[in-house]
């Protein structure tokens, strides 16, 4: 049976044949086909199929299908990745309590976190505390709402105050109790996603300050960090961003996140890595063709929680993240649903899983855990690892061809190919030096239709970004694919 859901799904996706976006007109047809208002009596499933496959599906992108979408960061689907995704479509568990007596879907859950530990090195025994999300955006919720109820816990410890918890007594009577003014994050070029979790666990958007260095806006500057650490008046959280969006570089290597720790040690802070996609920096092995990559989230065992990405590097279809802790407890302390009692967790002998709604934010939820495991099953370690080679050094090769183009610049400035070849993760960004070529170069690409990329701001001008995340990746073709629409654009 699984076998002909599969098929069934895997022929639809091949139904899609337009290049990386769809033509107008496709797009105009699909739009044209949707139904003004709900119809009074329903039509056969063959209709219904027939409408979505032919009217839908060819106004979707090739995000995910096609191996040259670099636009954002949207990773592909793994065919294990499909298979599982649509067994879980087509069984819909519901993971929310643990019951072992009614369905192995929490074991899976908490079998898959430990796989990804193994695949990120991280230390089992000290990390197997963690679920699944819908995104980086909902783990980076989870990391900050930890880390405020942390950070305010160590607060009223030290101050020997009665009110500390957050989840319990609110954060309003929290810090008026403990005469704070307010919760601050403290980072160096976080993510926008970051900035919105700030305002939806009532930071405050504004209260995400940045602590970078004169000299580079993506590393911490040490004595500003402890300036902020040090304030009488607030908390803070402290979030590194381990692999910066448009850069793809790392915020720390090993050395100054030892420092950072031990400055988040002294003023009792949180500790936070962002690293949607750069935590897969750890997957790399010992070669020297990739040691600056790996130096990037080198002690990252050291923070205190991380966001993770699934349907980025790890290529599972959307939406699926995943968020990793230090602290056994903290999550609960959150997220804990409180006094339902028909929701009480059974009883089993193995080892002792939490249930999925009192550490995450939904009740009900998808079994999201399968696709990754079935990944993860289907290619091993050495099968990632493989995976992020090839993406690397696609941008590293398409990077050495721009810097030797004049037509573009590649970005961030470097003072020589080979030091921008070597901090080069799986994200091309550069720009046109003609300005008005520079403007509209985005689209220029785009419009080739054969390959996609993000328009995106650096230094305060116009720059494109290829990001490479699709296991789909082959470098020689790709590679020739990606120059030979450079090429036709710097020409035009
Ligand atoms: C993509 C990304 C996010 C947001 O992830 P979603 O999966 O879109 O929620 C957060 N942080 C970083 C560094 C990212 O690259």
């Amino acid at each position: 049976m699984q076998n002909q859901i599969h098929q069934y799904l895997w022929e639809a996706a091949q139904v899609w044949e337009s290049g990386v976006l769809p033509s107008a007109e496709n797009l105009a047809r699909a739009r044209a086909s949707l139904p003004a208002t709900l119809p009074e009596t329903g039509t056969s499933l063959a209709s219904v199929q027939n409408h979505i496959l032919g009217d839908i599906v060819p106004a979707f992108n090739g995000g995910s299908i096609s191996a040259n979408y670099y636009g954002f960061i949207t990773g592909g689907t793994t065919p294990a990745a499909l298979f599982a995704d649509n067994v879980v479509s087509a069984f819909d568990q519901n993971v929310q309590v643990h019951l072992p007596n009614h369905s192995i879907v929490t074991d899976v859950e908490y079998n898959a976190i430990g796989l990804l530990l193994d695949l990120f090195r991280l230390d089992r025994a000290t990390w197997h505390n963690g679920t699944f999300t819908t995104g980086a955006t909902a783990s980076n919720i989870i990391g900050l709402a930890c880390g405020r109820e942390f950070v305010l816990q160590k607060a009223a410890q030290t101050k020997g105050c009665r009110l500390q918890s957050v989840g319990e007594e609110g954060l309003f009577e929290v810090l008026n109790a403990l005469s704070l003014s307010g919760v601050q994050v403290l980072s160096t070029l976080p993510h926008s996603s970051l900035v919105k979790a700030a305002g939806v666990l009532g930071i405050g958007r504004s209260n995400v300050r940045n602590v970078c260095r004169a000299d580079n806006p993506l590393l911490f500057d040490l004595d500003k960090l402890e300036k902020e650490l040090a304030r009488a008046d607030k908390v803070s959280i402290v979030a590194v961003s381990c692999g910066e969006v448009n850069t793809g570089r790392f915020a720390t290597s090993g050395a100054d996140l030892r420092k950072i720790r031990q400055l988040c040690d002294k003023y009792g802070a949180w500790m936070h890595a962002d690293g949607a996609f750069g935590i897969f920096g750890r997957v790399l092995g010992e070669s020297p063709e990739f040691a600056t990559i790996k130096k990037g989230s080198e002690g990252i065992e050291l923070v205190d929680s991380i966001t993770g990405d699934g349907h980025k590097l790890l290529n599972v279809p959307y939406d699926c993240g995943f968020f990793f802790t230090r602290h056994q407890n903290i999550a609960s302390q959150v997220f804990q649903n409180a006094n339902a009692a028909y929701l009480t967790a059974g009883n089993s002998d193995g080892p002792s899983i939490p249930s999925p709604l009192n550490i995450g934010i939904e009740n009900s939820r998808r079994f999201r855990a399968l696709p990754v495991y079935a990944s993860l099953l289907s290619y091993g370690k050495s099968g990632y690892e493989k995976m992020l080679e090839r993406q690397i050094r696609l941008a590293r090769k398409i990077y050495g061809w721009i810097w030797e183009n004049s037509v573009y610049t590649a970005l961030p400035q470097a003072s020589s190919k080979a030091e921008l070849l070597d901090q080069t993760f799986m994200s091309v960004l550069f720009r046109a030096n003609d300005e008005g070529l520079n403007g509209q170069l985005g689209s220029k690409i785009n419009e080739s239709s054969r390959m996609f990329v993000s328009g995106t701001n650096w230094d305060g001008s116009p720059a494109c970004r290829i990001a490479i995340s699709n296991w789909r990746v082959d470098v020689e073709r790709d590679f020739a694919l990606v120059t030979e629409v450079l090429a036709k654009v710097a020409q035009s």
